[in-house]
């Protein structure tokens, strides 16, 4: 399954160690200056006048920081943390139980908030709006509806998918930050802090190695650093120098770029089986034996970023690039995607 990559950015359960790698301040938080500048006018300004933050939505691509950064934010504002995420919100009661043991200036985490029910999803910006609740009471014709009044609190969501949240809901939060792929300087210092709070000895090129190699997220190069180490331990003197890295690295079946075998199926079935595109989604997940959602998620939102793919209305096209990095001749008719330029990550 895709989301058992090594190179997948999903949470994995040999993330376990994630949470004594989170960072928990916003100084401690690494890279993204620009969404950290206007997180601390968002605090400052929230603290100054008393009140809870506004509501704050976060997207990109998964393992970024999301979910670090909604825990920064109730450590920021001194405020409790509640943790839950969209396809857990299954019921009006789950909600109403969540948002009716609230305090003010408490932040409720929703992970995955494009996931929640139509239904619930109208409750919840009700809530966000009014901080009001209306619940129904007893049941067929003696049922009555209460609002019960909800204290100041903030709504902190997440989501990899900003198209699929319904306009209302977005129109309620105040604040909307999109996180970005780190570049290899970031990433580099996420994993010497990650390697000194594990104590693992690394040297600065096996960090550049490791962080060319991460996908641009965090999460990827806490695991590969994982990986690495092991490999560092058992076949070497436990250092993480640049050839140990590139050794352990090549024995995973991370390329250079940190692609894995997966993407290269990916690319060479849009290349060899439907001559360099436009081929369907649905299309590609059926050769690939993969799910549509892990593809359009997980897997092609880094190979855009690269410029390996791009999307058009007639379905995925295989660019230059993609070819040039397998090594195969380019497609003579790719037209205006010729000129695609390779990103310095
Ligand atoms: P998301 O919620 O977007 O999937 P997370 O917040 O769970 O991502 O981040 C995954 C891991 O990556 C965290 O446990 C943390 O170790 C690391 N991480 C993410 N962002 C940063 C950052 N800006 N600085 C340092 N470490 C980070």
């Amino acid at each position: 399954m895709a989301s058992e990559r090594i190179t997948g950015p999903d949470w994995q359960d040999e993330d376990q160690t994630e949470g004594s790698l989170r960072p928990r301040l916003l100084r401690e938080y690494i890279g993204q200056d620009k969404v950290k500048e206007q997180v601390q006018i968002l605090l400052e300004a929230a603290k100054g006048r008393s009140e809870a933050l506004d509501h704050v939505l976060l997207y990109g691509p998964p393992g970024l920081g999301k979910t670090s950064l909604a825990i920064i934010l109730a450590a920021e504002m001194g405020a409790n943390l509640r943790m839950t995420s969209g396809p857990a919100i299954e019921h009006g009661g789950d909600l109403a139980s969540l948002l009716t043991t609230l305090e003010a200036g408490d932040i409720l985490f929703i992970d995955e908030i494009h996931r929640m029910s139509r239904a619930i999803e109208e409750r919840l910006y009700s809530a966000m709006e009014d901080f009001a609740l209306d619940l129904m009471i007893g049941k067929g014709p003696s049922a009555r509806s209460v609002r019960l009044n909800l204290p100041h609190f903030t709504v902190v969501g997440a989501t990899t998918r900003l198209g699929s949240l319904a306009a209302p809901l977005r129109d309620r939060f105040g604040a909307i930050y999109r996180l970005d792929y780190y570049d290899p300087a970031a990433l580099g210092m996420i994993i010497n802090r990650s390697a000194k709070i594990l104590r693992v000895p690394i040297e600065a090129t096996g960090t550049e190695e490791i962080a060319s190699r991460a996908r641009g997220t965090p999460r990827i190069a806490n695991r590969l650093l994982r990986r690495v180490r092991d490999y560092a331990q058992v076949r070497a003197d436990g250092n993480i120098t640049r050839p140990v890295a590139q050794d352990a690295l090549a024995a995973l079946e991370i390329d250079e770029l940190g692609l894995d075998l997966l993407d290269r199926r990916y690319m060479l079935a849009i290349i060899e089986k439907f001559n360099g595109g436009p081929v369907g989604v649905e299309t590609l997940a059926a050769t690939l034996s993969e799910a549509s959602e892990t593809i359009e998620d997980v897997m092609e939102p880094f190979l855009l970023h690269l410029g390996f793919i791009a999307r058009t209305t007639r379905g995925r096209i295989a660019t230059r690039n993609a070819y040039h990095h397998l090594g195969l001749p380019p497609k003579e008719d790719l037209g205006g995607l010729w000129g695609v330029q390779l990103p310095t990550i």
